[in-house]
């Protein structure tokens, strides 16, 4: 399976079921486990044996997923948590704890901003957040001698600005420390972070993996490929013996390959305890079987209405990654070549008026605090998502109070766009 192409893993990856097995993968639905001796269960508990035994550590049909997403991006192991914000919470914590710092591009998602720079830095973990269009002196300049991990969006939710995966990775691993990438809008259908040099990758499952609004969750998935032991110093959770696995050494028992994801499901979904449904990771796994298919919509479609956008008279600006206009045109087509994502960002000559007026008179696109949905959907953070902030807040945060940030969903792309044309021209 491992040399299948991306659509094949999409659809085959993760599960290979036996003679007279069911053909779909089943769902686990116990939380607990039997066993014959309490000798057996033991060797569970030190880690000498792999098994399930409670599902808030571990559990079949999660586990089947988050294989088949760990083919995808190429990594090694995989570990499903019950939300993307989980997901990069534990991606962190499992390497940087009190008293340590992290370097993270600042165009990020506005939940992972408030994780990093107030939830985590109450835990004592402290981030400097650098531009993804640095210069390498300023990239340079972030990391400290206590840097755990740098950490950036493929394409960034919702600036869309796209990072130079390479230069961060290798600006990371002059450091000695591994480069997190959170792969949410490009998914390992348009692009492998991996293949250029990320250690980790994230993802909020919620967007374009479910793909149907259905189920809120998270992956991460490791590439195998960090040497903990070569920088043992800085990981001391991942080379030093785990006093609450019987003095237990993460990078010695369960090799390069296993150990960052063993220890984060050992110790973190141990005691913080974010596991994700079974029943949410099977209707994940249906949202995965068809990604490779609804990708290519979502950005033919985004594609298409970035440029009838782009030449209409009542539109002031278009950020769009796949647009020639795009200052971030070339990076996009490094790193994605088949596309980027199907979200769109747009601004009106008329200002925030226009783009209010604009919002409500749309019949398809459905105003939601959500995006990558099969269904088409926007928002106008100036009003949602980020309504408590002055105009001078929203410009420091890359957003202006005119942008409108539109979903593009797998829908008649015509349908699309005369819904935008009647909605303009009512402003
Ligand atoms: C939505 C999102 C998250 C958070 O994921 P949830 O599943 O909502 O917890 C993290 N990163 C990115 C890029 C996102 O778009």
């Amino acid at each position: 399976m491992k040399n299948n192409r991306i659509e094949t893993k999409c659809v085959q990856g993760g599960y290979t079921p036996a003679n007279g097995e069911p053909r779909q993968i089943p769902i686990v639905q116990s939380t607990t486990f039997k066993y014959a001796t309490s000798e057996e269960m033991g060797k569970l508990f030190d880690l000498e044996a792999s098994g399930y035994f409670y599902t808030r550590l571990q559990n079949p049909t999660n586990d089947t997923v988050a294989a088949k997403i760990a083919e995808m991006e190429g990594g090694t192991a995989a570990m499903l948590t019950s939300s993307g914000q989980a997901a990069n919470f534990y991606a962190v914590f499992n390497i940087a704890t009190c008293g340590d710092h992290v370097v993270s591009c600042s165009t990020i998602y506005g939940g992972t901003y408030n994780l990093f720079a107030v939830t985590m830095k109450k835990m004592g973990i402290e981030f400097t957040f650098v531009s993804p269009d640095c210069t390498d002196e300023e990239l340079e300049a972030a990391f400290r001698p206590n840097t755990k991990a740098v950490f950036g969006e493929t394409i960034a939710n919702p600036a869309l600005t796209v990072l130079d995966i390479e230069k961060f990775a290798n600006a990371a691993h002059a450091h000695g420390v591994p480069l997190i990438i959170d792969n949410t809008f490009a998914t390992p259908v348009n692009c492998r972070p991996i293949e250029w040099g990320a250690d980790i990758v994230t993802h909020s499952t919620t967007k374009y993996m479910d793909g149907h609004g259905a189920c809120v969750g998270g992956c991460i998935v490791d590439s195998g490929k960090f040497d903990w032991m070569a920088h043992a110093e800085k990981f001391p959770g991942l080379c030093t013996p785990d006093d609450s696995y019987h003095g237990i050494t993460y990078c010695e028992k369960f090799g390069l390959e296993g150990a960052f994801i063993t220890k984060a499901t050992a110790q973190l979904m141990r005691d913080f305890g974010s596991i994700q449904a079974p029943q949410h990771a099977f209707i994940l796994n249906l949202g995965l079987e068809s990604l490779h298919v609804r990708m290519e919509r979502h950005c033919s479609n985004a594609l298409a209405i970035a440029k009838y956008l782009e030449q209409h008279e009542k539109i002031a600006w278009v950020e769009y990654p796949g647009l020639e206009s795009s200052k971030y045109y070339s990076v996009a087509k490094k790193y994605m070549p088949n596309g980027t994502c199907g979200v769109v960002s747009f601004g009106f000559k008329g200002g925030r008026p226009a783009a209010e007026q604009f919002m409500k008179s749309l019949k398809i696109a459905a105003i939601e605090t959500h995006v990558a949905d099969a269904r088409t959907c926007c928002l106008h953070p100036a009003s949602a998502t980020h309504r408590q902030m002055n105009d001078e807040e929203l410009i420091a945060a890359g957003i202006t109070n005119d942008l409108v940030r539109y979903s593009c969903g797998i829908e008649n792309v015509d349908d699309l766009i005369e819904d935008i044309a009647q909605a303009l021209d009512t402003i």
